[in-house]
Formats: C-alpha cells, sequence, structure tokens
C-alpha cells in the first residue's frame, strides 16, 4: 500500500513558481452513452439468424486475461493560484491511500 501526501510542494509552469498543490485520485469515468460501440455492434450482429461471426463465441473475460494484480496510479494535481490541473503518473500498487 502506498500512502500519498494530501498536499504536494510542486512547480507550477503556468505561474513560474512552486506552489501547494491540492491531490485528488482520478476515478475511472463511468460511460455516458451505456454502450461502448463494440456493444453496439455486437447488439446489431445478434439479431435475427446465421452466423454471429466473432460473436459466436463467449468472450475472453477479464478474469482470465488479467495477470496483473495492481494498477498504475493516475493522481491530479490542481494548482490553488491558477486552477490548472497536472496529472502525476504512480508506479504500479495494488492501493493506494491519501493522507493528511
Ligand atoms: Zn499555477
Amino acid at each position: 500500500m502506498v500512502k500519498i501526501p494530501e498536499t504536494m510542494f510542486k512547480y507550477c509552469t503556468k505561474c513560474g513558481k512552486h506552489v501547494k498543490m491540492k491531490v485528488k485520485q482520478e476515478k475511472s469515468a463511468r460511460r455516458a452513452g451505456g454502450f461502448t460501440a463494440m456493444a453496439r455492434r455486437e447488439k446489431r450482429k445478434r439479431r435475427g439468424y446465421g452466423n454471429k461471426g466473432r460473436f459466436s463465441k463467449r468472450p475472453v473475460t477479464q478474469t482470465k486475461m488479467a495477470s496483473k494484480t495492481s494498477k498504475k496510479v493516475d493522481l491530479r494535481l490542481s494548482c490553488p493560484d491558477c486552477g490548472k490541473i497536472w496529472v502525476l503518473s504512480y508506479p504500479r500498487t495494488k492501493r493506494v491511500e491519501i493522507v493528511k
């Protein structure tokens, strides 16, 4: 588990100085339309009868493919002066905790 501080003293290129930036962990966004492009295509292909092509087989599930148990962490650092948000990538970890 990695503990990440709530604020980081980082350089803002827009302001041209070091500022205390607020740290926020980015969560994966929910899809607005509901279906992905692939899911829409599959739905269209599965209509009616006949050969369903590549959709005839069940898809390889995420659990079968997943060999890695950790995830890369994306942090958003926001500058309090100008409001610009910087992205900081963290190496792979299982769990992340933002501490004070
Ligand atoms: Zn700034």
